[in-house]
């Protein structure tokens, strides 16, 4: 799941602006994007500017203060778009669907209502 080298991704191409895309929060140490696929109504990807943890797993241990700048950031979305109420989705691993190997969550809601998350 891991390697002690991390490569560059797609991410990081978004964070240096080669490639564009819609930007939604930013800050020193994390950025956050809508997602090109979207799977919900407000679907946001919230990932760190170091690219070298993969995965959440990763990030707890390496920097978990990193870790909660990004949840932190997440809540603020979903406090503008969601009504506070929503999923923090971090697959880690490809056999759990992770496909871009830098750390992110996903930030899935809707911005009607509270209850429609199950
Ligand atoms: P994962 O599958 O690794 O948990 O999540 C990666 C997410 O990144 C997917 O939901 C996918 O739609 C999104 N994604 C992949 N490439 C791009 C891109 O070029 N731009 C944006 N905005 N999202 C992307």
């Amino acid at each position: 799941m891991s390697s002690s080298v991390a490569q560059p991704t797609i991410f990081s191409r978004i964070i240096a602006r080669e490639i564009p895309a819609t930007i939604v929060a930013e800050t020193e140490r994390i950025i956050a994007f809508l997602d090109i696929a979207p799977k919900a109504p407000v679907h946001v990807v919230v990932t760190t500017k170091d690219p070298q943890y993969q995965n959440v797993v990763e990030l707890a241990a390496g920097n978990p203060t990193l870790l909660a700048e990004l949840v932190a950031v997440a809540e603020q979305i979903a406090a503008e778009r969601t009504n506070g109420q929503f999923r923090l989705v971090f697959n880690t691993g490809a056999a759990a669907g992770q496909t871009v190997f830098h750390v992110h969550a996903h930030v899935l809601g809707s911005p009607e209502a509270s209850d429609q998350l199950g």
